[in-house]
């Protein structure tokens, strides 16, 4: 890899954070350091991280409630860290979204090689590079996450981007409810259609000058939503 690896550890010992920093230093991995399960989050969001190392026992939230309102709008392998070594903590963690569990003390070698496991399966499920989409005013930079209207950038939340980026993989085609909850929140979320509306109505508020005659999505009522890959 010729690009560090970007880590987000979200973790209140830093004696932890500081070991891991001699372990792994700047050649291999940026650190993004996190004390706070609120400000762990931010930096998930700001910082598009490849894995995030996640400590159960943090300050201001426990750490499952922090995994489940990540696992929301992001993918990014997780492996959990934790003094909790019994084993229904770790089926709550798994079932939580983590990929891997690590229990403390660990040593780095194993941490190490749970690190490489999550990151090979992250890079099974996403191709490295994508093409562009670009049809009828509307563009996406899947590398660089960004979106634009007629040339002007668009900001989107992270599970705004990922339903939009889903209906252009598939443009032209009707997706239905089910298929973009369980896409993009997780088969738990499969008939939560009315959280659906409530982000489509955000990301049109955004990209659509006039909701009565949509530009770019079109309803499918009672079925889902299809992207229009050409202005019609
Ligand atoms: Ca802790």
């Amino acid at each position: 890899m010729t690009e560090p690896l970007r880590i987000v550890i979200i973790e209140d010992e830093a004696a932890i954070r500081r070991f891991l920093r001699a372990s792994m230093g700047p050649d291999e991995v940026e650190w993004f350091e996190a004390e706070s399960g609120g400000e762990g989050t931010r930096l998930i969001a700001h910082k598009n991280p490849h894995l995030v190392l996640l400590d159960l026992g943090l300050p201001d939230q426990d750490g499952l409630e922090v995994l489940r309102s990540i696992r929301e709008w992001s993918q990014v392998p997780v492996i959990v860290l934790t003094a909790r070594g019994k084993e229904r903590d770790k089926v709550l963690a798994l079932d939580a979204g983590a990929d891997d569990y690590v229990t403390k003390p660990f040593s780095i070698a194993e941490l190490l090689a749970r690190i490489r496991v999550a990151l090979r399966h992250a890079a099974r499920a996403m191709p490295a590079t994508e093409a562009a989409y670009e049809a009828g005013g509307l563009s996406i930079d899947f590398d660089a996450r960004q979106v634009f209207v007629d040339g002007e950038e668009v900001r989107l939340t992270p599970i705004e981007y990922r339903l939009l980026s889903e209906l252009a993989r598939h443009a032209g085609k009707v997706l239905t409810h089910r298929h973009l909850l369980r896409t993009v929140w997780g088969q738990a979320y499969e008939d939560s259609t009315h959280t659906l509306r409530v982000h489509m109505g955000s990301i049109r508020s955004k990209i659509e000058s006039d909701a009565a005659y949509p530009r770019f999505i079109r309803t499918e009522t009672g079925v889902g939503y299809r992207l229009i890959p050409e202005e019609s």
